[in-house]
């Protein structure tokens, strides 16, 4: 019997699963995705720092992160360079480590090893040998990713996405759902705010940081709430060699974007409140990011800050993973909650709801320990590596 799934979401994460169903699709079955601001002004997957790492505390996190480069990859643009079609650029995550953060840097290392991952680990004097600009002497570790990881455009990724899913059909409409109705174990139909009402087989919600509003439609709770994120684009006038994506040892996360660098910290907890305006968090470059680059970095003392953008973390708040599968009724799939670790995902989330869908179970890479129902069992699969 042919099939009609409605996603709700056209973000990177809605449109990846439009893509890999709409590839796996029988005839006669039909994908609609649903998405309330085609501009995509204030969705994640276009204010995202859009980089891509390997190195994660979930041995599934490395995996999605393994597949999402090779996809990447394998877009290639008309003059046939690798990764081209989404700007992708590789360059190694560099964490560093304070020696009471060596232990745990070390063994993750040792677990994204067994899983293939290349990671140069280095002493503080190899970190002065080879970058030669950085302030070690608070330092006991660092690991670099020797291959596979990087940054691309997060928008050329969704809009591929998107423009693949509608080649093979699927059907993209502007509206917001309101509404979901259901008629018993199952729902029926989405409602849109003007009142139209779609009726279908099967609804995903792809909602991203507004994924709990979507689930609450049928009694739903996801802890998945919006955090905002501020992203600083700051220059330097003195050019630093080879320089990684830096994990500093405070969590301070700083990458090159062609002539300038993009920089960010998480928030304190306490005035990480949910759904904040998406205006830029001055006082975080102020307070924390630029006095602690300058220590870290002494060339940074001179940092300018260009220009700077908030976007929402669609941030779960229980164990930092996201939630694939079914949830509640029947006929009813989630997959939101990826906490600033979405887009790098995104292939191997659209690959995987793709085949639950279609065959009723993972077949490329099993993402079940994904399954919301770990917020019931607490079988919880904490990633440590959030940033
Ligand atoms: C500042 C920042 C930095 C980040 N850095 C990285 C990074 O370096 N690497 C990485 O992999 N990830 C990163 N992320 C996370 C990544 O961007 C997200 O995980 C990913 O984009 C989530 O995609 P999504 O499709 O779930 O959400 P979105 O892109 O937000 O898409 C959700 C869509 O759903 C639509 N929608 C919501 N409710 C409804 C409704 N009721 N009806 C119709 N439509 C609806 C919205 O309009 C929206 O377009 C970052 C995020 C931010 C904010």
């Amino acid at each position: 019997m042919s099939q009609h799934t409605i996603i709700i979401g056209g973000g990177g994460i809605g449109s990846a699963i439009a893509c890999f169903l709409s590839a796996a699709s029988a005839p006669g079955d039909r994908v609609t995705v649903v998405e309330r601001d085609p501009t995509y002004q204030m969705a994640s997957s276009s204010l995202s720092a859009s980089s891509i790492r390997q190195q994660f505390s979930t041995p599934l996190n490395v995996q999605l992160s393994q597949f999402g480069w090779e996809f990447m990859r394998s877009c290639t643009d008309e003059a046939g360079v690798a990764g081209g079609a989404v700007g992708l650029n590789e360059r190694g995550y560099l964490f560093l480590g304070r020696e009471d953060q060596t232990e745990s840097l070390r063994q993750r290392a040792e677990g994204n090893r067994a899983l293939g991952v290349s990671i140069h680990e280095f002493t503080p004097e190899e970190l002065g040998a080879r970058f030669p600009w950085m302030r070690c002497d608070d330092l006991a570790y660092g690991a670099v990713g020797a291959a596979g990881e990087g940054w691309f455009d997060g928008y050329m990724l969704q809009q591929l996405y998107r423009s693949r899913a509608r080649a093979r059909n699927a059907q993209y409409m502007r509206g917001e759902v309101v509404q979901l109705e259901t008629r018993g174990p199952r729902i029926v139909a989405a409602i849109l705010a003007d009142g139209s009402r779609i009726e279908g087989d099967r609804f995903v919600n792809a909602g991203g940081p507004w994924s709990a509003n979507v689930a609450r439609t049928v009694g739903v709770e996801i802890p998945v709430r919006a955090r905002r994120r501020t992203i600083f684009v700051v220059s330097c006038p003195t050019p630093l060699a080879d320089f990684p994506i830096l994990i500093d040892s405070s969590g301070i996360f700083v990458r090159p974007e062609q002539h300038h660098f993009l920089c960010a910290v998480v928030p304190d907890e306490k005035s990480d409140h949910d759904d904040l305006p998406l205006d830029p968090d001055f006082t975080l470059f102020e307070d924390a990011i630029w006095p602690t680059l300058a220590e870290r970095i002494p060339a940074f003392e001179a940092l300018r800050v260009e220009r700077a953008w908030a976007g929402y973390y669609e941030f779960n708040t229980v164990d930092h993973n996201g939630l694939v599968g079914q949830i509640g009724p029947d006929n009813f799939f989630v997959a939101a909650g990826f906490s600033g670790h979405g887009l790098m995902h995104s292939a191997g989330i659209g690959r995987g709801v793709a085949e639950l869908l279609t065959l009723g179970n993972y077949q490329s890479l099993d993402l079940s320990p994904l399954s919301p129902r770990r917020l019931e069992t607490g079988q919880l699969i904490v990633e440590d590596a959030v940033y």
